[in-house]
């Protein structure tokens, strides 16, 4: 029973090179975020030893006592955050957490109506290759190219034309928040089920501070590692008629045994969503995005072409459009990876350049809120951003604004006790 370091030591460095890139540079990409030590101390515990196929109360293995406790406090804890009428908590991702509920839901064949992945939408949302592409029929609705923004008449119009049996409302890159309502009444106008795919704002939704979906879709989905701040897993939450289908589409539709230290992780995360410690930190994520999005839209960056879509954000993130910039979405996310900050590059709708380069970049707040970052502290990581998107890009530069990353580092110390 030796360390890490003594048992391993190629992967023990590895993971102490990953902690300091963590603690001396700046996490922006919108899907991140830093679980507490406390919900990692759950997730690196005993409970990986142990299969518990089935349910709490109905496993298919002995010895599942403890897990059981796990499992259900889990299991209350969302239904209480978000006041859903059931939770399955053991899907081991986001993918896997669409995937069941689609399985639970519809069948192969069947029609699906999704955002465009060009314009926001998520892989397991209907992109060809992936297993949606490939099991269903997909039907894509868009951004409407002025505003930006998800143009629900177009969603009328193609559910209406191809009838579909589940429209999916949820996003990975998209600034604004979507009307669940709208896509609801959509929905049973063609006897459609609604799924929403909440997991980039779960977060926000927790704290109050977004829509919640839960009312209005049959079924909602969700990652537990974005906006939510837990270990990286899927949850999906239902109406209780939808209840047993999902299960059974979990286990044993989708998985075998579930992952019970990560599902302790997620409750001790659910215990936090639920503080308003939790609360204040969205508040400062939002505004963390808005202060970004303001400075992105000044005259300086303006007039080296670089635009913020749909004009502004509601959410943790800002696309950034580069279609009119000299940079490239690729060439974007290295300058800012010169200076410390992490980002990923995004295609922006239409693009004209190929998916590996793209015209965008998806800028984030959540893992900066996080560590504590104030309106203060954000104002001046966008100044950073903004100046390294110019012209005049150098290594002189590159060096100035390298140590204002590294002096905001410093100031907000990440896991000191590890
Ligand atoms: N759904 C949405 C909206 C996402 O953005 C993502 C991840 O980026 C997922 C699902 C998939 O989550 P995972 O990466 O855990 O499979």
């Amino acid at each position: 029973n030796q360390s890490l370091h003594a048992l391993d030591p190629e992967i023990a460095a590895a993971v102490d090179a990953e902690l300091h890139r963590q603690q001396t540079t700046l996490e922006m990409i919108a899907s991140e975020n830093f679980a507490p030590v406390a919900v990692m101390e759950a997730q690196g515990s005993v409970l990986t030893n142990k299969y518990a196929e089935g349910y709490p109360g109905r496993r298919y293995y002995g010895g599942c006592e403890h897990v059981d406790v796990v499992e259900q406090i889990a299991i209350d804890r969302i239904k209480e955050l978000f006041g859903a009428e059931h939770a399955n908590v053991q899907p081991h991702s986001g993918a896997q957490a669409n995937a069941a509920a689609m399985f639970a839901l519809i069948q192969p064949g069947d029609t699906i109506l999704g955002l465009n992945l060009a314009h926001g939408g998520h892989l397991t949302h209907g992109m060809k290759i992936n297993f949606s592409g490939k099991l269903y029929n997909v039907v894509a609705y868009h951004v409407d190219e002025k505003t930006g923004q998800v143009d629900m008449a177009e969603v009328e119009r193609l559910a209406k034309e191809h009838q579909p049996k589940l429209i999916i409302a949820g996003w990975s890159a998209y600034p604004r928040q979507l009307d669940f309502a709208a896509f609801r009444r959509v929905a049973d106008e063609v006897g459609a089920l609604l799924m929403v795919d909440m997991a980039h704002f779960a977060g926000l939704v927790a704290a109050g501070l977004h829509p919640s979906p839960v009312p209005y879709a049959d079924v909602v989905t969700t990652t537990t590692h974005k906006t939510l701040g837990g270990p990286r897993g899927g949850v999906i939450l239902s109406k209780a008629e939808h209840a047993k289908k999902i299960n059974s589409a979990v286990f044993p539709g989708q998985q075998g045994g579930p992952l019970e230290h990560v599902i302790a992780a997620k409750a001790v995360a659910f215990k936090v969503a639920a503080s308003e410690d939790f609360k204040e930190r969205q508040r400062r994520t939002l505004e963390g995005a808005k202060i970004l999005a303001e400075r992105l839209l000044r005259a300086d960056t303006v007039e080296a072409g670089v635009s913020v879509l749909s004009g502004g954000t509601d959410v943790h993130l800002v696309l950034v459009d580069l279609r009119n910039s000299e940079l490239d979405g690729q060439q974007a996310e290295d300058r800012l990876h010169e200076v410390g900050i992490t980002v990923n590059r995004n295609a922006v709708p239409n693009d004209p350049r190929p998916p590996m380069v793209t015209s965008g970049l998806r800028i984030g707040t959540p893992a900066l809120a996080t560590r504590g970052f104030q309106a203060e502290d954000f104002r001046e990581v966008a100044d950073v951003i903004a100046e390294a998107l110019l012209p005049g890009f150098d290594e002189a530069k590159a060096t100035a604004l390298k140590a204002r990353v590294t002096a905001l580092a410093a100031k907000f110390p990440l896991y000191p006790e590890l």
